[in-house]
């Protein structure tokens, strides 16, 4: 059994009206890439921030490496990172200095944290730019940064709420690939973010939250068999009578089928023939269409089916 690195019991925090955690639980085990999910305005950053007291809460627990989490719990302070959603660098400082800063209020030795600072650059790819000013790099650059300077002091414990949003692919590949570094290299990692993709690749347990609940934890695995859907048959510029839908809706092991935008959208439980058995009624009724496709259960089907809605909004 590893141990609680997080554990928070019953967290009600409200924001005047607002009930932004409503008697939210979690457990967070030693060595884990922990996903917390959910779309904008679940409560993420309120879970963080009460995590760090960086917030008073209502009512409920935090514990934090075992001992109950205060402002001035600074023996747990030093060994947590964080990486907040809205970047905070200085502008007058360089991207050495700006690290070196931040490891310096962990790190006193200056020959290790040298050695600490330098390691924070290589593992964010920011070696051609420790002379930058923040004003000078890409946002993708600036986030990277933005975690080396969370991150240098070596902590047990990183925080990072998310961190790739509106990075490009390249940031947030290596983003992606640092925090597995930093796991590896024996870091328990809390990792929020509202793209599901993020999400699977990286977290070893996932919680889904929204409206200051959590609505399902467990491995992406787990979260995908809680739920009725097994996999979704697509087919596009499809031309089918009211009558012939409802047949396919009568399919064996299809619980629903729609059109939307001349798209076919049939959602199965279970069998091991769904597309072979639509497509053979597609072709049977002679029914035109143009592209066909199927797709095992995502996060959003598991968020769609315990909400009703989609996870996240479609993007632009
Ligand atoms: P997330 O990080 O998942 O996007 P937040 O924790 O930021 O969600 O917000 C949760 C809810 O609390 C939202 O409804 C948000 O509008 C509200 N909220 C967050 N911060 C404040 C604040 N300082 N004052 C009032 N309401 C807030
Ligand atoms: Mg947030």
């Amino acid at each position: 059994m590893s141990e609680a690195v997080v554990k928070i019991e019953n967290l009600v925090k409200r924001y005047k009206e607002v009930l932004a955690l409503d008697h939210f639980n979690l457990e967070i085990k030693e060595g884990e890439v922990f996903g917390l999910l959910g779309p904008n305005g679940s409560g993420k950053t309120t879970t963080i921030n009460c995590i760090l007291s960086l917030l008073s809460y209502d009512k409920g627990e935090v514990e934090v490496f075992g001992k109950k989490m205060t402002p001035d719990n600074y023996e747990a302070k030093r060994n947590i990172g964080v990486v907040m959603q809205n970047v905070a660098v200085f502008d007058e400082l360089t991207v050495y200095e700006n690290i070196d800063y931040f490891c310096g209020l962990y790190i006193k030795d200056k020959v290790k944290r040298k050695e600490y600072v330098e390691d924070a650059i290589t593992f964010v790819g920011l070696e051609d730019f420790k002379k930058f000013y923040p004003k000078k790099l890409s946002g993708g650059l600036l986030r990277r940064l933005n975690i080396a300077c969370g991150i240098a002091h070596k902590p047990k414990l990183i925080i990072m709420d998310e961190p790739t949003v509106a990075v490009d692919p390249q940031s947030r590949n290596k983003i992606l690939e640092g925090i597995e570094e930093l796991n590896k290299n024996g870091a328990t990692i809390i990792y929020t973010s509202h793209y599901m993709e993020e999400v699977e690749q990286i977290c070893t347990r996932i919680a889904i939250m929204d409206k200051g609940k959590n609505l399902a934890l467990g491995t992406k695995d787990e979260l995908k068999k809680m739920i009725k859907n097994t996999e979704t048959i697509y087919i596009e510029k499809i031309d089918v009578t009211k009558e012939q839908l409802e047949a396919i809706g009568k399919i064996n092991h299809v619980y629903s089928a729609n059109v939307e935008d001349g798209k076919l959208q049939v959602k199965c439980s279970g069998g091991k023939h769904n597309l072979i058995n639509v497509l053979n009624y597609i072709n049977d009724n002679n029914i035109p269409c143009g592209r066909v496709y199927s797709e095992l259960p995502t996060l959003n089907d598991v968020f769609l089916e315990i909400t009703g809605k989609e996870l996240r909004d479609k993007e632009a």
